[in-house]
């Protein structure tokens, strides 16, 4: 059934009049849509608002993208969460597309309501921008899977209840061809989670061991061997994310990134007058404003059902937008920037932020990698030569 662009306006925010309030936000499970309560997220799921692109059998209202943004800027208007998982929810997005049909109906709606929390099991001490080099095994024994080897850099892993696990399953054939992609339950004896800190002294990403861990037959995501497909869309909703938001200082104070930002900074500092300063705030402006329209070109691909290069630009440019705001930040404060503590706000944000833009230029892909997606798939560059890309998995020499 069609629905006028102005009935499903007044609909859904007659909707977001009758039911949403502030008090909804809160913690969902990790990785689940952007700071809001389980209660909230599953009355978005039952209204159907949660992926409006998606078809009425999955949740959804089978709108196109020019509505379900109608739906979305309704929810951003009153700063709802919960709505546009259709384009932002990798977990929910991966298992719709891969999943079996029993296993999807239990695990997609539990993804969008945020009752299940997740993390990514890709890369591995000897295997991060190489993710085909994989080494965890996995075997069928019975009507199961045992998974042994060793995860890092894990995001989550602490909290999650299923870890989204790239491995190989077949070792005689070339190492795109040999891997599989599971969900598999974190919480079970075979998985132990060590945690590392990092250069923001902060403890969010982590080791995963995995020793005779086991996985169902309907934890096994797309065909077996199949797993570089699957890993190809994850991958890109991943960097989809990543090209669009960013996380702010961790001061929370009302900063998010935005250009505002950098000009109350300067006029706080004085410095609103500096001309070089002004130049750098212009740069950043420009710069997060044609990464908004990248990611939105992006994204129209990716509803098209393709998994987009062009998410590689988004996220490139998010990397580079992050570093260059907090240098401006710091070229701002000056001296100032070198003080620390509760009593310097600013310096802690400028100095935070300087480190947390490594997040980005190195998680979900390097910047380095991105490069080469870009100069082969967008500019159709000739490809680096891998000389292990043809050689069954078994005879590639690594540690
Ligand atoms: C904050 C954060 C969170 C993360 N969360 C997760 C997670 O939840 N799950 C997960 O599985 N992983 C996660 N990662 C890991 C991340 O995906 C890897 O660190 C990343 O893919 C790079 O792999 P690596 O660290 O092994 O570096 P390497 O692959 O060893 O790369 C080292 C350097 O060599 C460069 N390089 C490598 N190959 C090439 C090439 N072909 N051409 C040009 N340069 C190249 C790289 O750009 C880099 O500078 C996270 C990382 C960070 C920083």
């Amino acid at each position: 059934m069609t629905i006028s662009d102005e009935a499903l306006h007044k609909e859904v925010t007659a909707w977001l009049a009758a039911n949403w309030k502030p008090t909804f936000r809160g913690r969902a499970a990790a990785g689940s849509a952007g700071g809001a309560s389980p209660e909230w997220l599953t009355m978005v799921v039952e209204a159907r608002w949660a992926v409006p692109r998606w078809s009425e059998q999955w949740y959804g209202r089978g709108l196109d993208d020019h509505q379900a943004r109608i739906v979305e800027r309704a929810f951003a208007a009153v700063g709802a969460p919960g709505s546009g998982q259709d384009r932002s929810n990798l977990w929910a997005n991966t298992a719709l597309a891969y999943a079996s049909p029993s296993f999807k109906a239990k695990i997609v709606p539990a993804l969008l309501k945020g009752e299940v929390g997740m993390c990514l099991l890709y890369s591995e001490p000897g295997a991060g921008s190489d993710l085909a080099g994989v080494r965890t095994r996995v075997e069928r024994v019975d009507d199961h899977y045992v998974v042994n080897g060793q995860k890092v850099w894990t995001s989550s892993a602490a909290e999650a209840d299923y870890g989204m696990l790239l491995a190989r399953t077949d070792w005689d054939v070339p190492k795109h061809k040999g891997l599989s992609f599971f969900f598999l339950p974190m919480k079970q004896p075979g998985v132990e989670v060590r945690p590392l800190r990092q250069i923001t002294n902060e403890s969010h990403f982590n080791e995963v061991f995995l020793t005779d861990a086991i996985a169902s037959a309907e934890n096994l995501l797309g065909p077996l061997g199949g797993g570089w497909g699957v890993l190809q869309t994850a991958l890109a909703y991943e960097r989809s994310v990543m090209g669009e938001a960013a996380r702010g200082p961790r001061s929370g104070a009302k900063e998010t990134g935005g250009e505002t930002n950098l000009i109350d900074l300067a006029r706080e500092a004085g410095r609103l007058n500096d001309p070089l300063i002004r130049e750098d705030i212009a740069r950043v402006t420009a710069l997060k404003m044609l990464n908004r329209m990248n990611t939105a070109r992006a994204k129209a691909d990716l509803a098209q059902g393709t998994s987009s290069p062009i998410m590689s630009l988004g996220k490139l440019a998010m990397s580079r937008i992050l570093h260059e705001e907090a240098r401006v930040r710091t070229a701002i404060l000056g001296a100032g920037s070198l003080l620390e503590g509760p009593d310097h706000p600013r310096a802690e944000d400028a100095n935070f932020l300087t480190l947390n833009a490594y997040f980005t230029s190195i998680g979900g892909g390097t910047d380095q990698i991105q490069r080469n997606i870009i100069g082969e798939r967008v500019l159709g560059l000739p490809k680096e030569p891998e000389v292990d890309r043809d050689v069954p998995f078994r005879q590639v020499r690594g540690g």
